[in-house]
Parts: C-alpha cells; sequence; structure tokens
C-alpha cells in the first residue's frame, strides 16, 4: 500500500516517561505505517535537555516557528528531586513555559467525547472548551527566599530616564517568601482575539474571569483589554451570531459554570487554565480524554496532551510491571498535527488520515476497550481492562482499509450519549483555529 505523502515536515517533540513509551508505539504503529512524513526531531528527554544544556527545547519551539506545526510528548518539569533522579547540571525550567513564552499565545483544550462515558458533572450537556493563556504569570516569575527580616519592593524602571516607579511589597519581620510575575498588553491582546475569534468560529459564548476585584491592577488589565478587543472589533459580529461575551469574577464564574449546560468557550488566564483544564478533563473521565494545542498569534501551532509523564505508570513499566495507560491524548495529538499540516499544505488525503485515526482510537473506546483509568467510567463497565500496547493495537486493528489489513469493527454498544449531543462542530475532534482565525 502506497504511503500518504505529508508535504512539509511535521516538527516533533519527544518527551520523557510513560508518555515517551506511549509515544514511540503510536509513532511506530498508527503513524509511520501509514504515512510518508518528513519529521524533524527534537529530543525533549530530560538527560538530553541537560547535555544540550536546554538549546534543544528552544531550537525545537524555533523550528515549531518556521514550519508551522508541532506535536510535543509530555515532558519533566524539573524540581529538586528530579536533579538529584537525572544528575541534571541545572534545574532546567519547564519546557512547556519555555515553548510557550517563545511563540505565545493560547492553548486551547476540549475534552474527548466519547458515546458511552457519561460526564460526571449530570448538568453539562454541551462540551466546554477551555482557552488556557499561555503566557506569563507564574510561569515566567521571578521568585526570591527571604532569608529574614527586611524590605522588598516592586521597582520598575522606564527605558528613556523617566522616574522609576517603586512600591512596597512587605516589611519582613523574618523569614518569608517573594515572588514576581509580569504579562503584556500585547500578549493579553493576541489572548483575547484568538478567544473571541474562536467563539465567533464556533457559535459559542465566551466567559471570562479573573481576581480584578484584589488584582485592581493586573487582573484589571486583562479584564480591560478582553472589554476593549471585544468592543472594537467583535461586539457587533457577535450579535449577528447570537453569541454573547460574558465577564464575572473567576470565583463566582466557576460556580456558574458548574451550574450550566456547558458548551461555552471558557477563557481562563494562565494558571486558572492548567488547574481547570485537568477537572475538566476528570468529569469526561480521565485526563487522557483531552485534546490541547498551543495557537500563536502568528499561526503556529503545537498539538499537545494536556496530561503530563505518567510518571507512576513508567516505575511499574520500569519494573517489568504491565501497565495500562490511556494514549488517547497522544493520538489526538498526531491527528491534530497531522490534520492541520493537511490543511495548511491543502492535501485532504493527509487531513482525512488524521480524522480516521481519531475515528478508529474512539471507535475502540466506544466497544468498551478501554485501558484502566476509563474502566469505572464507560458503561457497560467492562470485565477487562487492556494494557498500554494491546489499546495501541485496538487502534491499529480498527483503522479501516486501507489503513489497516483488518476491517473496522463497530461500536457495538449502545451510546449513552446520543451523537447529536457532539454537535456538528463537535465531532470527536480537538479544537484548532482555521489558520485565519486568529
Ligand atoms: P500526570 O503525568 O498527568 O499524571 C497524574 C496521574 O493522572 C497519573 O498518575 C495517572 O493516575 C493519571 N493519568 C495521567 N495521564 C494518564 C494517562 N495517559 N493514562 C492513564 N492515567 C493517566 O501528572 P504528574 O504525575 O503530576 O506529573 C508527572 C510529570 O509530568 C511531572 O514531572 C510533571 O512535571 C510532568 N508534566 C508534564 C506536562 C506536559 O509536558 N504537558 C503536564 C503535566 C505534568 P494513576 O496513577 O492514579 O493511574
Ligand atoms: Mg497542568
Amino acid at each position: 500500500m502506497a504511503k500518504i505523502v505529508v508535504k512539509t515536515p511535521l516538527v516533533e517533540l519527544d518527551g520523557d516517561e510513560m508518555a515517551r513509551v506511549m509515544w514511540a508505539m503510536v509513532k511506530e504503529k498508527l503513524i509511520l505505517p501509514f504515512l510518508d512524513v518528513k519529521i524533524d526531531y527534537y529530543d525533549l528527554h530530560l538527560p538530553h535537555r541537560d547535555t544540550t544544556g536546554d538549546r534543544v527545547t528552544v531550537e525545537a519551539a524555533d523550528a515549531v516557528a518556521t514550519h508551522g506545526v508541532g506535536v510535543k510528548c509530555a515532558t519533566i518539569t524539573p524540581e529538586p528531586g528530579r536533579v538529584k533522579e537525572y544528575g541534571l547540571t541545572r534545574m532546567w525550567p519547564n519546557p512547556n513555559a519555555t515553548i510557550r513564552a517563545r511563540l505565545d499565545g493560547t492553548l486551547f483544550r476540549c475534552p474527548i467525547l466519547v458515546g458511552n462515558i457519561r460526564p460526571a458533572v449530570s448538568g453539562w450537556k454541551k462540551p466546554i472548551v477551555i482557552a488556557r493563556h499561555a503566557y506569563g504569570d507564574v510561569y515566567q516569575n521571578a521568585e526570591i527566599r527571604a532569608g529574614g527580616p527586611g524590605r522588598a519592593e516592586l521597582l520598575f524602571t522606564p527605558e528613556g530616564g523617566a522616574p522609576a516607579e517603586r512600591v512596597l511589597i512587605q516589611e519582613f519581620g523574618g523569614p518569608g517568601v517573594v515572588q514576581g510575575i509580569h504579562n503584556t498588553d500585547d500578549s493579553i491582546r493576541g489572548f483575547a482575539r484568538a478567544c473571541c475569534a474562536y467563539a465567533l468560529e464556533r457559535k459559542i459564548d465566551l466567559w471570562f474571569g479573573t481576581k480584578d476585584a484584589v488584582s485592581r491592577t493586573y487582573d484589571g488589565r486583562f479584564r480591560a483589554i478582553f472589554e476593549e478587543v471585544f468592543d472594537q472589533e467583535y461586539r457587533q459580529r457577535f450579535q449577528a451570531a447570537g453569541i454573547t461575551y460574558f465577564y464575572a469574577l473567576i470565583d463566582d464564574l466557576v460556580g456558574r459554570v458548574m451550574r450550566s449546560a456547558g458548551g461555552m468557550l471558557w477563557a481562563c488566564k494562565n494558571y486558572d487554565g492548567d488547574i481547570l483544564s485537568d477537572l475538566l478533563a476528570s468529569v469526561f473521565g480521565s485526563l487522557a480524554m483531552m485534546t490541547s494545542v498551543l495557537v500563536s498569534p502568528r499561526g503556529h501551532y503545537v498539538y499537545e496532551t494536556a496530561h503530563g509523564t505518567v510518571e507512576r505508570h513508567y516505575r511499574r513499566h520500569l519494573m517489568g510491571e504491565p501497565t495500562s495507560s490511556n494514549s488517547l491524548a497522544l493520538i489526538f495529538a498526531w491527528a491534530g498535527a497531522l490534520a492541520k499540516r493537511g490543511e495548511l499544505d491543502g492535501t485532504p488525503e493527509v487531513a482525512a488520515f488524521a480524522r480516521r485515526l481519531e475515528q478508529a482510537a474512539v471507535t475502540v473506546i466506544e466497544s468498551g476497550r478501554v485501558t484502566a483509568d476509563l474502566v469505572e467510567m464507560v458503561e457497560p463497565r467492562p470485565s477487562r481492562h487492556l494494557s498500554t500496547e494491546e489499546f495501541v493495537d485496538a487502534v491499529a486493528a480498527a483503522l479501516p482499509p486501507p489503513y489497516s489489513a483488518r476491517a473496522a469493527r463497530g461500536s457495538t454498544v449502545t451510546r449513552v450519549w446520543p451523537l447529536s449531543y457532539l454537535g456538528p462542530r463537535y465531532s470527536a475532534r480537538g479544537p484548532e483555529l482555521s489558520q485565519g482565525g486568529v
């Protein structure tokens, strides 16, 4: 069988631990047998980041900026324990933060819906998409451990000789901690535009919340820029599309989302999005049941997983014990990247393959063949779970001809959710903007 040709190189960012193990399986069994794809490979495995002085992470981000589309495996963010475990020369920064800081942009995260899992929040009738601002705040912070009594201040020195601004943070009477964070008007504006464009494209309401009642200047700037972008660029188009922009304090908003029927784009500041996307994924089954894509304001895309390296499973894998890790988010990351590559290259056969791959993976889950994380969630409850590798093999077998030697097997369970629940624009695919969307 002739392989499908992918025109432009795809940037691959390999990662760590169990995610790396699954990554290799997915690539070997679900991608390379079917596609003739030139891969621009960057190994973000922690020891290699250490050997290259983390240059590899920066080069990978730049390669995404060159080629336009990347696919990223989960990576370890070093902390003191990891420095010891891997004998690192330094506690290298979070690679996701490095990449996001270089490319800027917004992460769109969407639960992967399957017919035989009911969301744990029974009121949610429609999917909620999270838009997580991917620049700044605590992810690019500067921190000091104050060793004892002393004065901590914020100091801003403007270029061009204007007087410096100085604000007291705290007069310490004893030891403590201090943190400095930042954001830029440009990045916040890009975030606001990406959210408005996405909501308009999908015709869904946009909700946004910050803590501007407490953080009047910092969070207040987010609120003001969103209002400015909405008023000046989107108000009329939203009205014409019959959708709304809604702002509330973040704590109020969380309660309202829980009581809602879902169906909105929920714009979150960086940290809020980090926390709330894990919560959302879990409501829909597992951390592996969510897609995540970074969309930069210049139209670059990094498809990734919202979950991490699944360290606990990796420890078992290293001991030679069987594992049952869910590769669905990884499969969707590859599929999302390929679909986008197909769209940008004008090669619909590549995008069609990506869609078939997603469908095959969903079909396997809907037939009740699932990894351990989903056993308690799917209806009817399966009698056993698949191993990590069995799941990938099942997806390969479910790829319809000409992709698979074996015919695809259809769903054998009654759908708990009618497919109409997904809506016409919510096939099993993850969210993404068409190129002109941002
Ligand atoms: P994690 O890797 O997301 O895993 C947390 C737990 O969630 C797992 O122990 C497992 O639960 C469950 N889980 C997550 N993904 C799963 C999957 N695909 N299949 C089945 N179960 C899954 O988070 P973590 O253990 O806190 O972090 C591990 C490492 O990942 C850390 O070094 C962190 O820095 C890194 N991280 C990377 C990224 C990224 O690169 N995108 C994101 C987050 C964290 P059970 O053990 O109960 O089965
Ligand atoms: Mg996270």
